[in-house]
């Protein structure tokens, strides 16, 4: 199977990414960009969600128009990071129900460790959007998934805003039916797990804890 890799290089989204990069960015800064690129990316993560035509009245007649079924779609985030890009996808599908998946990365062995995971019921009914902003070894988002397909839900994307080369290749060694969907194809990993060029930890970047 091909690997289905979605790099996302619409000016806005490069231009936004830019600005996060650079490390004298502050926290307030670093979030909303974040937010902002999460709105813009939702347009391309959910470009093929499924219409169905309603009757509606305009003041001048009435017609047969499309709207998606936001109630269908699952974000997931991947806690801690992953909630900044939560709220940029709310904003374009305010309808969607939410799920949490907290990891950490064992800082020894680079390996996910879970700590919470609640999701919707009727799992099976909803199309998932797993959200994470680094792609970096890929641990994490493949002990999600693996996580997530025990829920069986219709379909998973994988939503990042950096991937490191090394992440996208764990990731679809083990799960090559899920596209990624990024906004960046970085160089590599350092010895520390880190993006390089990167963007530093983005969740202590996003919630100003370092
Ligand atoms: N997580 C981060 O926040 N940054 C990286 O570079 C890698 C993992």
């Amino acid at each position: 199977m091909t690997r289905d890799v979605h790099h996302i290089q619409h000016p806005l989204i490069q231009h936004k990414l830019t600005l996060m990069r650079e490390k004298n960015r502050s926290t307030s800064s670093f979030r909303r960009l974040l937010g902002e690129i999460s709105m813009l990316m939702a347009y391309e993560v959910t470009r093929d969600m499924p219409t169905q035509m309603i009757d509606i009245e305009t003041p001048l007649e009435a017609m047969q128009s499309p709207v998606i079924d936001g109630k269908k779609t699952v974000f997931v985030s991947i806690l801690r990071a992953g909630a900044g890009f939560l709220d940029g996808m709310l904003n374009v599908v305010p309808g969607a129900r939410i799920g949490h998946i907290g990891l950490y990365r064992d800082p020894k062995t680079l390996g996910a460790v879970e700590y919470y995971y609640k999701m919707p019921s009727d799992m099976q009914e909803r199309d998932a959007i797993v959200l994470d902003p680094m792609l970096a070894t890929g641990n994490s988002a493949v002990a999600a998934v693996d996580r997530l397909k025990e829920a069986a839900p219709k379909s998973i994307r994988f939503v990042c805003l950096l991937a490191a080369p090394e992440g996208l290749k764990n990731f679809h060694d083990n799960h090559p039916d899920v596209p990624v969907y990024t906004a960046a194809i970085d160089r590599g990993l350092n010895d520390h797990g880190y993006i390089v060029p990167g963007l530093g930890d983005a969740g202590d970047r996003l919630f100003g804890t370092k």
